[in-house]
């Protein structure tokens, strides 16, 4: 795929192994329930992330790791074929790669269960042996899913080169508060806002509101998603609300990462921010008419017929 730009997206996050299984009713405790269907992928924010940017045509290079095994060399193959640079992603001998195994049951509602595995072979000190990559970044994509140490120190390594970070607050209990002082974009969908600010979040304003306290522990830009509703924009200066196109969803796993991923690649390269809020609204709202999340990530030309 071409580059759009040199401008350069730095993921670091997690890699998993994702195994969905389709049910057709909840599970009880204790019950053997034979699944409707079976889908495997990538996954982990990370390595999401990582590809949603690069089918929207940024230029990503990822941090993180793996194990020595094949679920890690089959997530590596699935990031280079986007060409997403992997040499920041560390090939663990002691580790299982991560895995999540995820229960989807009607009505789209699902349970998650996570082994971090390999993601805990990334510490503070492995990031700090990969200066070059940040000398190299014109965005950090970060998010909570590795590490607060880890989140800690790739923060405090873009910042000290003038990287702008956007921060996916995912999980919301994961984040110091410390981190918000140096965050350019924040990006919480409305359960992780309410967490992450203890405020009601009904409706609009009440949304706008917890946004902007947000503001007031040093965020430059909260980008509130609002599923089908879209993201509200949040800065010192206004809110401007971006409506996601209406699309007939089957399945939103995925959609705030498929946003973050081509949100990073309309910034980078334009740096018009309402625009990539626009963007990343079309390219999550296609993203939602495919089962899975990596799976259903459009690529940049889809994309653009859509926003167009
Ligand atoms: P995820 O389901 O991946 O956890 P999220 O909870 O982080 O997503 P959401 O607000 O659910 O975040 O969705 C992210 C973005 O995806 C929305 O801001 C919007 O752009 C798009 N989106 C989600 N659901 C829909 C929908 N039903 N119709 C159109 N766009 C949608």
């Amino acid at each position: 795929m071409s580059r759009l730009a040199s401008r350069r997206i730095l993921v670091v996050g997690s890699l998993n192994a994702d195994t969905s299984l389709v049910l057709a009713r909840t599970l009880l405790l204790g019950e053997t329930l034979a699944a409707e269907s079976v889908h495997k992928g990538l996954g982990g924010k990370g390595a999401n992330q990582a590809a949603a940017a690069a089918k929207s045509g940024g230029r990503v290079a990822m941090i993180g790791a793996v194990g020595a095994d094949e679920p890690g060399r089959a997530l590596l193959a699935h990031l280079r074929a986007l060409g997403v640079d992997i040499e920041g992603v560390l090939v663990s001998p002691d580790h299982l790669t991560g895995e999540a195994a995820i229960l989807s049951f009607p009505g789209g509602e699902n349970s998650i269960v996570v082994h971090a595995g390999a993601n805990h072979a990334l510490t503070p000190d492995v990031l700090r042996t990969m200066a070059a990559a940040f000398d190299a970044a014109d965005l950090l994509v970060v998010q909570c899913e590795i590490e607060a140490d880890v989140v800690e120190e790739a923060i405090a390594m873009a910042v000290a080169r003038g990287v702008p970070v956007l921060l996916d607050p995912a999980p919301a209990a994961a984040v110091r508060r410390s981190w918000l002082h140096d965050v350019a974009f924040l990006t919480p969908n409305l359960t992780e806002l309410a967490a992450l600010t203890g405020l009601s979040i009904d409706g609009r304003d009440a949304v706008a509101d917890a946004a902007r306290s947000l503001l007031r522990d040093g965020v430059k830009c909260v980008l509130a998603k609002r599923g089908a509703e879209g993201v509200l924009v949040v800065t010192p200066d206004a809110v401007q609300s971006i409506s996601a196109p209406s699309v007939a969803a089957i399945d939103t796993t995925g959609a705030g990462d498929m946003f973050a991923g081509a949100f990073a690649a309309a910034w980078t390269e334009k740096r018009d921010l309402l625009a990539a809020v626009a963007f990343a609204n079309a390219a999550a709202a296609l993203s939602t008419q495919e089962r899975g999340a990596a799976r259903s990530f459009p690529d940049r030309a889809a994309v653009l017929r859509l926003s167009t």
